[in-house]
């Protein structure tokens, strides 16, 4: 078994980076990539700024990796959009030789199995290589694997718009006016929301960023319109910290959206949960529950659904996987990083351990990890992958030296819960990074009054929710 390669699904930062640590360590692998091209999800969201700037978003072993290159380290302090990251890091990895013969485009991974035992059998179960179910460009196939890193992400499973979590009556009917995640108004999407009226559900960065894009729109588009729905009704999270924030950027974006709902720029309706989209002439009305009682919103053109992701568990229906009940984190995960308990995404340094499953050999990194909740950074996919490489090689000396240093953001004050729990204690501060972060953050911030031709408005480094 221990000829065949480890499968690493997924070619997204945490992905590629994982293959890096193999390959440095001569571990064959094999990187199945569902899109034509690396970093799929990312090039969805290309358009956005990055909170993190480029020292926090680059693996050690990918940049050894391209170091032997023509490759130009973006190593500093600038944030850099979700389209350079993938022109300026992840592509060039992906085409150094040792990565691009590892790497297939075009292939999915739609089941994980044991090749010869059900998900029943216990006895010798490790022995067993593992099946996975490739849909490739020739058809769809197994492939044989000692071991198994799912790090396929959540974004191409974008939470619904009904407010029980379940899809609204009328989504799917409607689907062609609705969005997921973040439309790229300002560009790619601009003829779908131009002089067109708009309802951006979600609470957190990504409808922020949505809304501010919008308004900068309006300038240059008549008759565009934003409105802002949420289910709860205290948005301090999203506003920020103000002058408690220690993250001015972050502080500037919050006041940003502020200032816009307090002109009247961008219509907000708080407490309210969706249930029902239908159409009334040819614009659609959304109905749902408020305070108040039955609710009805409308009519508008075209809705954007800013309300998180979940992870796809169909992949890895077969396999023993032990989740966190509610967030389908990894298990070990969820008590650190319940939004319901912590405001802040800090996490203690973790490793294979934690991203490990009853199931032998199996790992779940990157964002994938966090399941639902919204605080993944890649600093804590980088060190996941580098303890699950070393562990997959016998070297648990390194496996269990983990080592895992986030950048503090001070906002957990505007938590509203009262169950708060502090995201300071056991956390490793890092005064240095946060004025790093900071400062970069500031220089592109400054939002407050959008305009189609100014720089787009950065989603800061938010340590409660990032951009999804
Ligand atoms: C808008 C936004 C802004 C963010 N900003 C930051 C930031 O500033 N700093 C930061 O550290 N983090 C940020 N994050 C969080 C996180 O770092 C990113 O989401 C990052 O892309 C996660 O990397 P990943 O490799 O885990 O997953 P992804 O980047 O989602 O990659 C998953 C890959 O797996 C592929 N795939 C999926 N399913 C399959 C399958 N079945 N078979 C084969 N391939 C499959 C996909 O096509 C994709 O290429 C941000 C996230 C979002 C959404």
């Amino acid at each position: 078994m221990k000829n065949l390669p480890v499968a690493v699904i997924g070619a997204g930062p945490i992905g590629l980076a994982a293959a890096a640590h193999l390959i440095n360590r001569g571990i064959p692998v094999k990187v199945y990539e569902a899109g034509d091209a690396v970093a799929t999800n990312i090039r969805d969201w290309g358009h956005v700024h990055l909170f993190s700037p480029w020292r926090y978003n680059i693996d050690p072993v990918g940049r050894a990796l391209l170091a032997g290159t023509a490759w130009h380290d973006p190593n500093g302090d600038t944030c850099p959009t979700g389209a350079d990251l993938v022109a300026d890091y992840l592509e060039p990895l992906s085409r150094v030789p040792a990565m691009a013969s590892v790497i297939e485009f075009g292939a999915r991974v739609t089941a994980i199995g044991r090749s010869g035992i059900d998900k029943i059998s216990s006895r010798d179960r490790g022995q067993y290589p593992f099946v996975l179910t490739v849909v490739g460009r020739a058809g769809v196939r197994r492939d044989l694997a000692r071991a198994v890193i799912d790090a396929s992400g959540t974004w191409s499973s974008p939470n619904p718009l009904g407010g029980s979590g379940l899809p609204a009556d009328g989504e799917a009917t409607h689907a062609k006016r609705i969005a997921y995640g973040i439309p790229d108004v300002l560009g790619r999407d601009r003829s779908d929301y131009a002089g067109r009226t708009t309802l951006v559900f979600g609470a957190g960065h990504s409808a922020a960023n949505v809304l501010l894009d919008l308004v900068a729109l309006s300038l240059e588009a008549a008759d565009t319109r934003a409105i802002w729905v949420t289910r709860g009704t205290d948005l301090s999270r999203v506003y920020g910290g103000g002058a408690n924030d220690q993250l001015p950027g972050r502080a500037d974006l919050g006041q940003c959206l502020k200032e816009q709902v307090e002109s009247g720029q961008i219509g907000l309706i708080t407490g309210f949960a969706a249930e029902t989209i239908r159409e009334e002439g040819d614009r659609l009305i959304v109905e749902g529950a408020a305070p108040s009682g039955r609710q009805t919103i409308g009519p508008a053109d075209r809705i954007v659904v800013c309300t998180g992701q979940r992870p796809d568990l169909a992949l890895t229906r077969e396999v023993r996987v032990d989740l966190d009940p509610w967030l389908e984190s990894v298990r070990a995960l969820g008590p650190m990083i319940d939004p319901n308990l912590h405001s802040c995404g800090s996490v203690p340094p973790h490793g294979h351990r934690e991203v490990s499953h009853p199931e032998p050999g199996f790992y779940t990194v990157g964002i994938k990890s966090y399941g639902r909740a919204p605080t993944f950074l890649m600093l804590t996919g980088y060190e996941q992958v580098r303890s699950v490489v070393a562990a997959i090689a016998g070297d648990m000396d390194a496996a269990n030296d983990v080592r895992l240093v986030l950048p503090e953001t001070g906002v957990c004050r505007a938590n509203p819960s009262s169950a708060v729990i502090s995201c300071d204690s056991g956390s490793p501060a890092m005064p240095p990074a946060i004025s790093e972060v900071a400062s970069a953050i500031e220089e592109k911030a400054g939002c407050c009054r959008p305009s189609a031709s100014a720089p787009k408005p950065a989603p800061a480094l938010n340590c409660c929710e990032n951009a999804t």
